[in-house]
């Protein structure tokens, strides 16, 4: 079963999230800060993380070069999730070590599909089906 670590400080963003990952047997774990996430992922090693961009302190950004800054945590994808479909957004995200960027509100067919990509393992044998 895939782990995913979801970084999220709105109770309802997270509540939204989980229920997604759950719909996708992915086991969940979660994180309200990015000291935690960090944290978490040293000692969990989840197989990706979906990281909100404005946490209380620390960013996702800082947080998610934190993440790729450590041999440990580097090879753990990380798509950030932003409430602001702001110009360049996705550009800072790509800079900051992110895999992949999700625009809040979330798409749940557009989430399914990030998520399906991402934990799909390098299992490149398998044909993509669009
Ligand atoms: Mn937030």
């Amino acid at each position: 079963m895939a782990c995913v670590l979801v970084v999220e400080d709105n109770t309802i963003n997270l509540e939204l999230v989980v229920a997604l990952l759950e719909q996708e047997d992915c086991e969940v774990l979660v994180a309200e800060t990015a000291d935690e996430a960090l944290s978490l992922a040293q000692t969990a090693h989840p197989d990706l993380i979906l990281m909100d961009v404005q946490l209380p302190g620390m960013t996702g950004y800082e947080a998610t070069h934190r993440l790729k800054a450590d041999p440990a945590t580097a090879p753990i994808p990380v798509v950030a999730l932003t409430a602001q479909a702001m110009q360049g957004e996705e550009a800072r995200a790509i800079e900051a070590g992110c895999a992949a960027y999700l625009a809040k509100p979330l798409d749940a067919r557009v989430f399914r599909d990030i998520l399906r990509r991402f934990l799909r393992g390098g299992k490149r044998d398998e044909p993509d089906a669009k």
